[in-house]
């Protein structure tokens, strides 16, 4: 039986039905499935999580992908479950109440008893798989609940918990109806981990005050506000982890030359322009995509950069397309893009590329060569992984990365342009900025202490150091 168990949301592969009805799986390349693969290859392993389609049971079975000895727990949904537990509670109540309330959270009742009834099964499906004394690790805001239901049901766990998104600041946590059965949730781990020291103390302050917890401070993870929560006779240390990507991988893409003759061919179908700059984001509403969009385009209207030379290109894959505010935050972009365009744009020679699909790695690398300059400005991110890809992926010291101070990477990247995604002259300054200093040696010498910072700083740490502090 497995001594290892991850559980997330979702399975590494996606169940897919093609047009005939007939069932497959895909694998589902992610941050997380390349950062927990090392960990798992070498255990007798097991991945719980949801196929991705609604009302498929299929089988455990195993993937010799990770591991020889890796199985996945498919986690049923039905379609009325992925509504409220996952559409509902995750994505329209937890995901903008811990991004700052970019957009407003919805408080529904009958979402939370679904959120908590798909955390039980959660809980249930990883009890029944998981081997005497095993090490658990459960993985993000749609399943807090699960570290105290599975303790509940299996006291001999070792059970660790990682967020991946930003915890909030405790006046806008407390306005959660479910504030204290969430901190009781997570409480339920041996180990709590964040991305940034800010949410730890968060997190820690409310432990305090909502569950009447002691709490201590003690040396935890990789950076410090680390500290240990005493509750009911049980400790539970928590402690900042950045999670970070595989940036040797990363800059083995980028050094490869079919790569850089990609980059050169993508510049060449933008048309040799002479700086190109670049987002990539999720289409969500934290991501500021509208914030770099509108800086660009004043910074056309004032005439301070000209659209047959300059370019930008967005990536906006799609995302979470049937919740509303998704829906009303890519019409905001599209219709501002063509506004742009329309009003900067020459014949067959638009001024910004808009995509809105999701690219393959190869591509997103091509792209991130092909790029001048790298424009991330989300409102709120709990990391924001493509700021460090751009960084890991460029060879030669090259580029420039505006980068919004509300992302975890900015504690970790403070030698990128930061900026406050509020503050449209900020923004369009550092873009302008940027723009007029490519190649300089001031922006060669920050790329450089980036590309140190990345290298150094990569995914390997984070999942020993969790793992390590663990036990
Ligand atoms: N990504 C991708 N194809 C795309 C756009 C993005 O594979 O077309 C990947 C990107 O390489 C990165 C991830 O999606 O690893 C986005 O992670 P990030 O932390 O930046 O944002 P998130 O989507 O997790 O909020």
């Amino acid at each position: 039986m497995p001594e290892f168990v991850v559980v997330a949301n979702r399975l590494p592969v996606d169940l897919v039905r093609g047009s005939d009805g007939e069932e497959r799986w895909q694998a589902a390349p992610g941050g997380l499935v390349s950062a927990l693969a090392p960990a798992l290859a070498d255990r007798q392993a097991a991945w719980v999580g949801w196929p991705g389609v609604p009302d498929a049971a299929p089988e455990p079975f195993a993937d010799d992908s990770l591991g020889p000895d890796v199985t996945l727990h498919p986690v049923p949904l039905d379609e009325a479950e992925i509504a409220a537990h996952y559409e509902g509670a995750a994505n329209a109540t937890l995901w903008p109440l811990y991004h700052d309330l970019v957009a407003a959270p919805v408080f529904d009742r009958d979402w939370w008893a679904t959120h908590r009834a798909v955390n039980r099964r959660f809980a249930e499906a990883t009890a029944a798989v998981a081997s005497d004394g095993a090490t658990v690790w459960v993985q993000d805001y749609q399943l807090q609940l699960v570290p105290r239901m599975l303790r509940e049901l299996r006291p001999d766990l070792r059970i660790g918990f990682f967020l991946h998104i930003p915890f909030p600041p405790v006046e806008l946590f407390r306005q959660l109806p479910w504030r204290r059965e969430v901190v009781d949730g997570l409480l339920g781990a041996d180990l709590v981990g964040f991305h940034t020291p800010g949410g730890a103390t968060n997190f820690r302050w409310l432990a305090e005050r909502l569950c009447g917890a002691d709490v201590d401070d003690a040396p935890i993870g990789l950076r410090t506000a680390s500290g240990q929560v005493h509750l009911d006779g049980r400790t539970t240390r928590v402690g900042a982890f950045p999670i970070s990507i595989d940036s040797a991988a990363f800059a083995r893409r980028g050094a490869d030359p079919a790569t850089a003759e990609r980059a050169r061919a993508l510049r060449a179908e933008l048309g040799d322009p002479t700086t190109v700059l670049l987002g990539v984001d999720r289409l969500d509403y934290t991501k500021g995509i509208g914030v770099r969009l509108e800086a660009f385009g004043e910074l056309l209207d004032a005439g301070r950069l000209d659209p047959a030379t300059t370019v930008l290109v967005q990536v906006a894959t799609p995302s979470r397309e049937r919740v509303d505010a998704y829906r009303r935050t890519r019409e905001d972009v599209e219709r501002t893009v063509g506004r742009i365009n329309g009003e900067h744009a020459g014949i067959g020679r638009p001024a910004i590329h808009y995509v809105h699909r999701s690219l393959p790695p190869d591509e997103l690398a091509a792209l991130y060569l092909a790029a001048d300059v790298a424009l991330v400005t989300p409102l709120r991110d709990g990391m924001n992984l493509v700021a460090k890809e751009y960084v890991a992926t460029r060879p030669d010291d090259d580029g420039d990365l505006v980068l919004s101070e509300f992302t975890g990477a900015a504690e970790e990247l403070t030698e990128a342009r930061l900026v406050n995604p509020h503050d449209l002259d900020g923004v369009a300054a550092a873009i302008a900025d940027a723009v007029a200093e490519v190649g300089s040696d001031a922006s060669r010498r920050r790329m450089a202490a980036l590309g140190a910072q990345v290298a150094e700083h990569d995914v390997t740490r984070w999942t020993e150091a969790f793992l390590g502090a663990l036990g």
